[in-house]
């Protein structure tokens, strides 16, 4: 390796698979250079969270991160660790520095067949990495009064709704996003679509939120006209419409494209889409920013029911594949921007190796009672990275 790669260490149970993974599946065959940032909830809070934002920052610095899921802080939390501050979401603070777009793809095997029967292609989801309700300011009105949605332009311009006229106590919340961001966001989804040679579907909420959603589909609408001659040469297409009719139009499809979403409806239908496709431990996530960054990440959390049995001494079968994924993404990305042939073959290998293995019916046990057509064999998390060492040893 000649530059980098921006590694961020997480929590609990992922924590856990991180070092299985680079002592069994990296160290031994890459000559590893890494910036290293521990984003553990411990040091989150020991910094002051100002470590997160370093690694952002090192991320837009180097190019390329890979990171293992962490804890969000909640209430439960803040006693469980004893925290200064309910501290934000990690991957909030990443995407809202970095900006860009998180698509998530599920991993297929042949022995997993969708929950959904008709799908027979991998369905990608882009999730709008900024603003909404993720970047969104909240007031809780304690009794009868106005509020108002204000903006004052620095050219002087005044604008003023109001948003309610409380008769008693109600909550409220401000959120925006800004024309750039929805701007970049398109860009993405459109080049990818073209890199992947897929459909792109967008949908918003346009007839209900006609201002906001609807500039989202106008920003569509102009930046599609730079890509429309690129999607007719490769025969895909571009369709917009509203987000309940994706919702149905998506269960009734084949899959095989990418749908764009709004940074809510992706959280959510992310978790739906990876869970019909086998496992959301079968779901890799990459953060694309505009200027060319990447992030690569499980979708997943750091299992913490797992964690829980693993520190009471009982075995624990924690899928890795998103995990490892996420380091043969990133390895491979490092090599591509570094012209490093070798690396990328080595990701290439270890990706193949984690098929090798599930191939032969060896699996953690959240995917043996997904597997169809070959009698699996269940293993706990050291076994079935023990099995993938194997088998990377033999290709390369
Ligand atoms: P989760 O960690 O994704 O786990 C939810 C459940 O999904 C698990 O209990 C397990 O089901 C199954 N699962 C997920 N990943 C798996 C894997 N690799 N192998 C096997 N089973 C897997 O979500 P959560 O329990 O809601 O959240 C736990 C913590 O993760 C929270 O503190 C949350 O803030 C954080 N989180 C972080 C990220 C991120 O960093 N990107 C994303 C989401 C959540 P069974 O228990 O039935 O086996
Ligand atoms: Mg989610």
């Amino acid at each position: 390796m000649t530059t980098p790669l921006v590694e961020m260490d997480g929590d609990e149970m992922t924590r856990i698979l991180w070092k299985m993974i680079k002592d069994e599946l990296i160290l031994p065959f890459v000559d590893l250079k890494v910036e290293y940032y521990d984003l553990g909830l411990q040091k989150r809070d020991e910094t002051g969270d100002k470590i997160t934002i370093d690694a952002a920052m090192a991320c837009k610095k180097y190019g390329v991160g890979v990171k293992c899921a962490t804890i969000t802080p909640n209430a439960q939390r803040m006693t469980e660790y004893k925290l200064h501050e309910m501290w934000k979401s990690p991957n909030g603070t990443i995407r809202s520095i970095l900006d860009g777009t998180v698509f998530r793809a599920p991993i297929i095997i042949p022995s997993i067949h969708p929950v959904v029967k008709n799908w027979e292609k991998p369905i990608t989801i882009a999730r709008h990495a900024y603003g909404d309700v993720y970047k969104s300011v909240e007031l809780k009105a304690d009794g009868p009064g106005t509020a108002k949605l204000v903006f004052d332009g620095e050219d002087g311009a005044h604008k003023e709704v109001v948003i309610q006229a409380f008769k008693g106590p109600g909550v409220i919340q401000g959120m925006h996003n800004t024309d750039a961001s929805i701007r970049s966001f398109a860009h993405a989804c459109f080049k990818y679509a073209t890199d992947t040679k897929q459909d792109l579907w967008f949908s918003t909420k346009d007839t209900i939120s006609k201002t906001y959603d609807a500039r989202f589909r106008e920003i569509f609408d102009e930046v599609f006209q730079g890509y429309k001659a690129r999607f007719e040469e490769l025969g895909i297409t571009y369709f917009y419409t509203l987000i309940d009719d994706a919702v149905a139009r998506v269960i009734r499809s084949k899959g095989g494209f990418i749908w764009a979403c709004k940074n809510y409806d992706g959280d959510v239908m992310s978790d739906m889409v990876s869970t019909a496709f086998g496992s959301l431990a079968m779901m890799t996530s990459v953060l694309v920013s505009p200027d060319g960054n990447y992030e690569y990440e499980a979708a997943h959390g750091t299992v913490t029911r797992h964690y829980y049995k693993y520190l009471q001494g009982e075995e624990t079968s924690t899928n890795p594949m998103a995990t490892i994924f996420a380091w043969s993404g990133a390895l491979r990305q490092r090599g591509l921007k570094d012209g490093l042939q070798e690396l990328v073959q080595f990701a290439d290998a270890l990706e193949g190796a984690c098929f090798d293995t599930l191939g032969e019916g060896i699996a953690t046990k959240d995917l043996v009672n997904l597997m169809e057509g070959i009698t699996p064999k269940a293993v706990n998390s050291a076994q079935f990275i023990a099995a993938i060492r194997e088998r990377l040893e033999k290709r390369l």
